[in-house]
């Protein structure tokens, strides 16, 4: 006798890691609740007036990048900058401020940021190959997506920058946010052939711009770590389980008051 399909034990696969982000794999590194908050449970909490000047400011410079050289000067970014604003307050940051000198001051505290580009760069200097890239790539047997915000040809060869509208952390603390930045050079080694030969991290807020070189040995490094991060998160996702960390990033975190490291035991996690 043969087993149909309606005799046939129902079996039901735990669902696992369709795609995942470089901000993503850099939030399951740094602490897997983290990660879970965003990723798997798809928490919303409300923007930050550092988000919305992020989100905003990246707008501005990537439009900057649409008018001729001539025409990239600080009042031109300042305009897109406004702009910008006007299209994204009522659709993505509708009560973010309650009251319009709030308003006026942070917008005043964002040109500020913004003047800031120009002391370590003039965008009349150069033509990025790409801006907010949407990238997806197949790495093997991961996805991998995400938008990378721009890419440009420089003499020696590809040089991916990511604008940050927040303080420059110290050097060292930096270094983790490199991780993001080499899959991105991972993704574009894949999609053209050609290896990025640097990386930069473009603090505005300072301005401090860090940057590091790139070679084949260290993205086959990164896809090792992709791969073995990949797994992680599916073994992560298939026990449900997502340990805390407790750390520096703690003071940022937006998910604090149902983080159970601080529910459980709050002035230790606070402290370690
Ligand atoms: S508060 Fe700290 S331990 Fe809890 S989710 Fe956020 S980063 Fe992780």
């Amino acid at each position: 006798m043969t087993m149909t399909d309606q005799q046939a034990p129902q079996t039901v696969s735990a669902p696992t890691l369709e795609t995942l982000s470089p901000s993503r794999a850099s939030d399951f590194k740094v602490c897997p609740q983290l990660f879970k908050f965003k990723a798997i449970d798809k928490i919303e909490v409300p923007p930050t007036i550092y988000q919305a000047r992020g989100t905003t400011a990246h707008l501005a410079l990537q439009r900057l990048f649409d008018l001729t050289p001539q025409e990239r000067t600080p009042e031109t970014l300042y305009e897109l900058f406004r702009t910008a604003w006007v299209e994204l307050r009522d659709v993505e940051f509708p009560d973010l401020f309650t009251n319009t000198e709030d308003e006026r001051e942070w917008g005043i505290e964002s040109l500020e940021v913004l003047a800031n580009y120009f002391l370590v760069e003039d965008p009349a200097s150069l033509e990025p190959l790409d801006r907010e890239l949407d990238m997806t790539e197949d790495i093997g047997e991961m996805t991998i997506r995400g938008i990378l915000d721009r890419m440009e040809e420089e003499p020696d060869g590809l040089v991916i920058t990511d604008y940050k509208t927040g303080k420059a952390p110290p050097e060292h603390y930096a270094i983790p946010a490199f991780f993001a930045l080499k899959i991105y050079a991972l993704l574009i080694r894949k999609r053209t052939g050609r290896t990025p030969v640097r990386l930069k991290l473009m603090y505005l807020n300072g301005p401090t711009v860090y940057e590091i070189p790139v070679t084949d040995p260290q993205l086959d490094a990164t896809h090792r770590k992709l791969e073995a991060l990949w797994k992680a998160i599916n073994r992560a996702i298939i026990n449900n389980h997502f340990p805390t960390r407790p750390g520096k990033l703690c003071n940022w975190c937006q998910y604090q008051d149902r983080c159970p490291a601080f529910i459980a035991e709050p002035e230790e996690a606070a402290a370690s």
